[in-house]
């Protein structure tokens, strides 16, 4: 089951500007900020309310925020949600006919088993689906 909004994902171009800009916008300091080499992404989140933003640069020419980036610049990169449980999700998914970027979950960022499915079939919109580990 989809449960809440966890985070909206922003890609950008210098994670440390970025984070200067948001922290303006926000009037704060990111609350967490972690590198990913699964996905070889370096990341900032921003508590808002009961969601968050997360900044997101990627850390080598190949990973797929750079390649996001060099094709449609900085902006919104993906929208994320908590679900219960992330196999049978993806399983459900999958059987509804979504296209799946991974079969299986993946170690994400803040604690999380991620997976996205394909924006081809979600209307142009990378989905995230996480489980807290
Ligand atoms: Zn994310």
């Amino acid at each position: 089951m989809f449960n809440k909004v966890s985070h909206i994902g922003i890609a950008v171009k210098d994670l440390q500007a970025s984070v200067e800009l948001f922290s303006r916008l926000f009037g704060k300091a990111p609350d967490h900020t972690e590198d990913v080499p699964d996905q070889r992404v370096k990341t900032a989140f921003f508590t808002i309310g009961s969601s968050s933003i997360e900044l997101t640069q990627g850390t080598d020419v190949s990973s797929p925020v750079a390649r996001f980036l060099e094709k449609r610049g900085e902006g919104v990169h993906h929208v994320s949600f908590v679900v219960d449980n992330i196999e049978q999700e993806l399983a459900r998914l999958k059987g509804a006919g979504f296209q799946l970027i991974e079969d299986r979950p993946r170690v994400g960022a803040d604690g999380y088993l991620v997976a996205f499915l394909h924006p081809h079939s979600t209307n142009g919109v990378l989905i995230e689906i996480s489980q807290k580990m």
